[in-house]
């Protein structure tokens, strides 16, 4: 069953139809934004700006900080919205809304301290005062997948909005809605129509933003992150990836295996296993191998699956076909080249269209797709290593490089192993905290991606920086020298005291 499906309205408009993944029940046509209806809208948006700009920081934070009342004011609605697009389980919706209460509280407290100008070191003290000023970028683009459709079409739009920027955000087609409700509900706090606007459609509308904004934040596939960067470098425009992954987990022999089968379990299986920062592959030190397997089959198979309401429920369905084969295909290869479906491994038509079992599969290796390639589904493929040297090596033999975790009772050796692996950011004794971490940078490097959102890092991305050298004039005289003698008495004076005074 295909979530978003084309259609053609009798007048001509295209509208693209939205089905939820639950039960395949109409949700509803949203109508496409052609190209020049994208290039108006940044239009708008451009001469909405300065007004938007001149608010300053504490004026519109004000703002958002409204925007997350209302929305916590009508918290069901929200999630219900999020669930039936998706197919998550109320636990893993609720997750979305509480990683972007915390931002805007992060943002509320900190956006005016990071943004605010600063004072450095001129090259002569006295006559000179210099600074730094931060300057929005003008219209911002933001281009958001279907995974965690209301975290991820805000979590980057947010920041920009408060650094003073108009927006414009491109929601992926297969949910649309809950982007809508969030940006309606912006609008309803304050921000104007043409500050933050909604185009919605395919990819064809994803690359027109990418022609006309000033700065394009996108969060999507790999495949896809590389063609929106080129055409972005071709305008020349700056821009972050927030691209696929393959997260990889290490257990070391000193972990508590209790606590350790159930963060991994969590971790791969959170929202069916369809997060960027899901534990895609496991490297488990061999005295413990044995013994963190029981423990894991044991949790796996007390997992609730199922669309019912509450906190109790641990895994919902996939949102598309298309991941529920592909998840199919990497199992299907690992066991033909010789690995073993401990728990799962099956769908579950009985619970609706796109369910399928948590799967824990083991005697993988790297020659199979399922240690290689994004998964993007409930299946934990789990590998015995010798030690933790062989395990760093191992998580880091791969395109990716988006996050990881570790764990241990010893939390400096913990952080001393997390220095090794290249990827963004490093859970130790828990997965994927960096994302509902907004004090802290997150992101990827390698095929996952350019940049970094959360923490100051995330929010200059959004700002142009502006130095600012006011010479007083004191003491000067008009000269066409370029330096007097007095100056290059001063230069050799300041030469020699900086090597002791460093803030001269
Ligand atoms: P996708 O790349 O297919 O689509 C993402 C967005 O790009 C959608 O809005 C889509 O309409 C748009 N798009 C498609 N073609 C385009 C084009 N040519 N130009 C411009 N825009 C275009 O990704 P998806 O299937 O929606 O999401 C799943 C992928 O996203 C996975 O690979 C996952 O790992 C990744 N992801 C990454 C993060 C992160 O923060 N690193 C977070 C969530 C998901």
């Amino acid at each position: 069953m295909a979530v978003a499906q084309k259609t053609t309205e009798s007048q001509g408009t295209e509208t693209i139809a939205v089905h939820s993944p639950l039960n395949g029940e109409l949700i509803g046509h949203i109508p496409v934004t052609d190209e020049g209806e994208v290039a108006a809208a940044v239009e708008r948006a451009r001469a909405a700006q300065p007004a938007w700009e001149a608010l300053g920081v504490k004026g519109r934070r004000k703002i958002l900080l409204r925007w997350l009342d209302l929305l916590k004011a009508d918290e069901d609605k929200l999630i219900h919205h999020i669930r039936r697009e998706t197919g998550k389980v109320e636990a893993h919706a609720r997750l979305e809304q509480y990683a972007i209460q915390a931002l805007v509280l992060w943002l509320y407290h900190n956006a005016h301290k990071t943004l605010k100008r600063e004072r450095r070191t001129p090259a002569f003290p006295i006559v000179q005062r210099v600074y730094v000023s931060y300057k929005p970028h003008g219209v911002v683009g933001f281009i958001t997948p279907w995974n965690y459709p209301f975290l991820l079409a805000f979590i980057d739009l947010l920041p920009a909005l408060i650094a003073g920027n108009a927006v414009i955000l491109k929601p992926s087609e297969v949910t649309p809605f809950i982007a809508q409700y969030g940006m309606d509900k912006l609008h309803e706090a304050g921000v104007p129509k043409d500050v933050a606007q909604i185009v919605h459609g395919d990819g064809r509308t994803g690359a027109a933003l990418v022609n006309y904004v000033d700065y394009i934040s996108f969060t999507g596939s790999t495949e896809v992150g590389r063609k929106v960067a080129m055409r972005a470098a071709e305008r020349l425009i700056p821009y972050t990836m927030e691209l696929g992954g393959k997260d990889p987990s290490i257990v070391l022999r000193d972990a508590n295996i209790d606590m350790a089968a159930t963060g991994l379990l969590r971790g791969a299986f959170e929202n069916a296993g369809q997060a960027c920062v899901s534990v895609e592959r496991v490297y488990v030190e061999a005295p413990i191998y044995e013994q963190l397997l029981e423990r894991i089959v044991h949790y796996a198979n007390q997992m609730k699956v199922g669309k019912g309401d509450g906190m109790e429920w641990h895994m919902g369905c996939f949102t598309n076909e298309h991941e529920l084969q592909r998840t199919e295909r990497h199992i299907e290869e690992a066991v033909a080249k010789g690995a073993r479906v401990l728990v799962g491994g099956e769908r579950r038509p009985d619970l609706g269209p796109l369910f399928f079992e948590p799967t824990v599969i083991v005697d993988v290796d790297h020659t199979m797709d399922i240690m290689k390639a994004e998964t993007f589904g409930p299946v934990i493929p789990i590998m015995k290593v010798k030690d933790a040297e062989e395990a760093i090596k191992l998580a880091n033999e791969n395109a990716y490089g988006l996050s990881a975790s570790i764990f241990t009772r010893n939390l400096k050796r913990g952080q001393e192993l997390a220095l090794k692996l290249n990827c963004g950011d490093v859970g130790i004794n828990r997965t994927h905290l960096g994302i509902g971490t907004p004090s802290i940078p997150s992101g990827g490097q390698k095929l996952s991606g350019i940049g970094r959102r959360g923490g100051p890092e995330g929010l200059k991305r959004f700002v142009v920086t502006q130095s600012h050298i006011v010479d007083t004039l004191w003491g000067q005289k008009p000269d066409l020298r370029i330096a007097d003698p007095m100056t290059v008495r001063m230069i050799e004076l300041l030469v020699r005291l900086r090597r002791y005074i460093p803030f001269l």
